[in-house]
């Protein structure tokens, strides 16, 4: 199961109701922060979700509605006492300069940081984490500039254990059940050996959620989405503004519902608003080619499980 948590859904300057990019995933036991635009520390405070464990920080690129907010959440992190230990950043090359010039420069002037901050180059397809639990991959976007990412967060495949074909075949409650879900075999008191095919079922896909930032086109983006169960992605322009779109790397809703229905998602999650369109006018441009779209408010929360819809939390 993954969490997405929207703290800021303007496209490149805020506005009354919305936020800078920035999202917060809860995958297994980590938490990432997808992109820290102007004001992510406050949306954080704003959000109740807090700052705890939020050390692993994902960016899209490195546009300054993106990483503004950087420098000040890196700040109030390092003066914050038993806080974070070490900060993680992943990011295109051109995205890290960007980054490193504000927080080694700007925010500290040249000194050492307090806590341990380190920068890691993504390159396309590179595996960000990898566990039983789940894998984070980093995909290529094209946008404006190269180094561009998008991010696809997959829960691992599993078989479910058959309780009742186990009893029936005398396998005891206890280590040994895990033994078999773990794909290894078993030999009862009386010799008879179990294997994990008499008790897992079939194999069930793990819940994939895919966060894409700005970005200009959408055909190579289908085999990375495909089938996903939650495709987050920007919704910058309306159609009328297309050849605009085009011209300055964003797409519009249709195209973002397109591409949600050529990669057969489940839900559409659309985001980075622009202050000139109306949340209702990129809604409705988007459910003509994919009805279950939401488009994203500041501090929605949405969850996303294996074979279940998606589920709206909460919202302001
Ligand atoms: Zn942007
Ligand atoms: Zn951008």
């Amino acid at each position: 199961m993954f969490e997405i948590v929207f703290l800021g859904t303007s496209a490149s300057a805020p506005s009354v109701y919305r936020g800078l990019a920035a999202q917060m995933v809860l995958a297994s036991e980590y938490r990432f922060l997808i992109d820290c635009g102007e004001g992510t520390q406050r949306q954080i405070l704003k959000s109740g979700m807090g700052f705890r464990r939020l050390n692993r920080i994902l960016l899209t690129h490195g546009h300054l509605d993106h990483i503004l907010g950087l420098g000040g959440l890196i700040s109030t992190f390092v003066r914050w006492e038993d806080g974070i230990e070490g900060i993680e950043i992943y990011g295109g090359e051109t995205t890290l300069q960007r980054v490193a010039e504000l927080i080694y420069g700007v925010v500290f002037g040249g000194q050492r940081p307090g806590i341990p901050i380190d920068m890691y180059k993504l390159r396309p397809n590179d595996i960000i984490i990898q566990d039983k639990q789940m894998t984070l991959t980093a995909i290529p976007v094209i946008h404006r500039g190269a180094g561009c990412f998008g991010f696809v967060f997959e829960q691992a495949s599993h078989r479910p254990f058959n309780v009742d074909k186990a009893e029936a075949l005398g396998v005891p409650s206890g280590p040994q059940r895990g033994m078999l879900v773990a794909g290894k075999p078993i030999t009862l008191p009386d010799g008879t050996v179990i294997r994990p095919d008499d008790v897992l079922g079939e194999k069930i896909a793990g819940a994939k959620l895919v966060v894409i930032g700005d970005v200009g086109e959408t055909e190579s983006l289908i085999p990375y989405v495909q089938d996903a169960d939650c495709l987050v992605i920007e919704a910058t322009y309306l159609e009328e503004e297309a050849e605009m779109a085009a011209a300055v790397g964003h797409i519009t809703a249709k195209q973002a519902a397109q591409l949600a229905a050529d990669a057969n998602v489940q839900t559409l999650i659309l985001t980075h608003i622009s202050r000139r369109n109306a949340e209702w006018a990129v809604r409705n441009e988007a459910q003509e080619v994919f009805p279950n779209t939401y488009v994203a408010r500041d501090f929605d929360h949405f969850v996303v499980a294996r074979g279940k819809p998606v589920e709206r939390l909460s919202r302001e």
